[in-house]
């Protein structure tokens, strides 16, 4: 499966798409508050990141603010997302570089970048990984950068396109290039989707599944028969 991949990419996006619509492709937030929200997202749900992050913008609506701050304050704004001493520092750090090299905490300038060279600029902050990389330019400056979260990451492997010993952010490398410009927003936001409505961490839902057909999982025969 993994020799034609290419064009199954283009198969299994039509497939999710038709199960679970177009998503239209917004990208009309800040890239600052992207980013802040993607480092809050992890290891957390959505809801409590975004709480975090609207207790952070209430408490430093500007976030220059940030990069002066008590590392104790910031985490204690951000205490519903968990992880908020390890959050915080990432989060004062990441603002006191861009603050230190731009004068100020803003990312705007990266929409005009080459997306390689923006994608760079951003691995080059401290803190800042391929998946936070990836999501700050698809989601806040429409820069087609695949990103590959662990929902992803667990369907990509049942569905045979993960190498063997391959992790997360050596697969993003690789797949991020082979899938089409136009098909990066919709293909990551329907693959979470397809992970929280049926491919499941613990027991997927193969039977009901669109893509069975496509999916390399040895154990979605043996879940079929039930
Ligand atoms: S067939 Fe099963 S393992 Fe494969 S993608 Fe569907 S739910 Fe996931």
């Amino acid at each position: 499966m993994l020799k034609n991949l290419k064009p199954l990419i283009g198969k299994i996006e039509g497939m999710l798409s038709r199960r679970y619509g177009h998503p239209k492709w917004s990208t009309s937030r800040p890239l600052m508050d992207v980013l802040v929200e993607t480092i809050l997202s992890q290891n957390t749900s959505d809801s409590n990141s975004r709480r975090a992050f609207l207790s952070l913008k209430k408490k430093y609506p500007r976030w220059d603010a940030v990069a002066g701050a008590d590392i104790k304050s910031i985490a204690l704004a951000i205490r519903s997302g968990g992880l908020a001493n390890i959050k915080s520092r990432r989060i004062k750090e990441l603002i006191s570089f861009i603050v230190g090299k731009r004068g100020h905490a803003g990312l705007e300038f990266l929409k005009k970048m080459p997306r390689e060279e923006a994608y760079q600029y951003l691995l080059a902050i401290k803190g800042v990984g391929p998946k936070t990389a990836a999501c700050t330019l698809l989601f806040g400056a429409g820069i087609p950068v695949y990103p590959v979260d662990t929902h992803i990451y667990r369907i990509s492997c049942r569905l045979g396109w993960v190498k063997r010993k391959e992790d997360r952010e050596s697969f993003q490398e690789r797949f991020r290039k082979l899938v089409p410009d136009k098909m990066a927003y919709s293909l990551h936001l329907n693959l979470i989707e397809h992970g929280r409505r049926i491919c499941h961490p613990r027991k997927p839902e193969c039977p009901g599944c669109c893509l069975i057909k496509v999916c390399n999982w040895k154990e979605k025969i043996h879940d079929a028969k039930h």
